[in-house]
């Protein structure tokens, strides 16, 4: 089989590797789409993201769709021919955290593709991938690979939204314009929000997201006091989330959140201790909080993306063979409107 194995930053190199007998409940994927995240990006141009640096030849991927071409002698779940999408998310199952039903906190979680832990766990970005039957969900099997790949970052986004609590009636301000940012509008808009105001720091993505139904749309490089009405009275929304990872944002988020609201924290942010106006925090009683991953939220996910209900085809940008590995990794990390970049074998 043939793999996308980041050696250090920039070095990305299509490898042959051999393909190992099946045992037990695996089973073989063919490879059908698969998304570059922005993990993913940090990886490539940086050997690392937040605290994770790739000690070790990594396998990239974690958002793939595919064909099941074998099964182990265990798996009795799949067949043959069946498209389903990978759950990248391997918690033990077995910790307190698993056992309290926060898999995605897991204390001994293997995330594909991640150098989290050492040694990495290895990607999905194989022509041929294997993995256990219980990781799959299974597609119609007239499923667009490229769209089921979505499942991924969609269930993120999901998570997202449900540690931001209910959103009928609410108005929502989301710092950040990549895919997550983008998926995060999309989801509140299916929970009810009233209103989804948008910022980033690059009018491509601002545009693409005014395309996608976000009410209002702020530069906040360029008009710095384009968020000062929100800040106004305590703060104007019910509800932030801080999907750009800049630093500038977080105090932005809690700056115009409503006393009595809150403020989620999904991007994340270089290595080391970020400031935060913890005095904000307190004296507005806002809810802080955090959103790492997502559990259940991958079948959530996924039922939205078979039945349409969340509509992602505008944001794939674009689709390269893994023969332009580089070109694909480099056009996902244009501002210029991109969204989510897939390659295929
Ligand atoms: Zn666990």
């Amino acid at each position: 089989m043939r793999a996308c194995v980041l050696h250090s930053a920039e070095d990305l190199r299509v490898e042959e590797r051999s393909d190992l007998a099946l045992t037990g409940d695996e089973v073989r994927i063919r490879f059908g789409a698969g998304g570059i995240c922005g993990s993913d990006l940090h990886y490539y141009f940086e050997g690392r993201v937040g605290d994770f640096e790739v000690r070790e030849p990594l396998i990239l991927g974690h958002e793939m769709a595919g064909e099941v071409v074998e099964v182990g002698p265990g798996a009795s779940a799949l067949r043959v021919g069946q498209r389903v999408a990978e759950n990248p998310s391997h918690p033990c199952r077995e910790c307190r955290f698993c056992r309290g039903g926060a898999e995605n906190l897991c204390a001994n979680m293997r995330f594909l593709g991640s150098a989290s832990v050492s040694p990495h766990v290895q990607g999905a970005f194989q022509d041929v991938f294997v993995t256990r039957e219980r990781q799959c969900v299974v597609l119609p099997p007239e499923m667009d690979y490229g769209i089921a790949a979505f499942g991924e970052p969609l269930a993120v986004s999901v998570h997202a939204v449900n540690r931001a609590g209910p959103l009928l009636g609410k108005h929502v301000l989301i710092a950040g314009c990549g895919p997550i940012g983008a998926l995060i509008l999309l989801v509140a808009r299916r929970a009810g929000a009233a209103s989804v105001t948008m910022t980033d720091v690059a009018d491509g993505q601002l545009e693409a997201v005014r395309r996608l139904g976000a009410d209002e749309t702020v530069n906040v490089s360029r008009d710095s006091s384009g968020l000062g009405r929100f800040r106004e009275n305590k703060g104007r929304f019910d509800v932030a989330l801080e999907a750009s990872g800049a630093v500038s944002a977080i105090e932005a988020c809690i700056e115009c959140t409503r006393p009595g609201g809150r403020v989620v924290q999904v991007g994340m942010l270089p290595p080391g201790t970020v400031p935060v106006p913890v005095n904000k925090v307190m004296a507005k009683e806002v809810d802080f909080v955090g959103t790492f991953r997502f559990h259940h939220e991958f079948d959530t996910a996924i039922e939205y993306l078979i039945k349409g209900l969340i509509d992602v085809a505008p944001l794939l940008s674009g689709r390269f063979h893994v023969s332009e590995v580089d070109r694909a990794f480099r056009t996902a990390a244009e501002r210029n409107g991109t969204m989510k970049v897939q390659i295929v074998f």
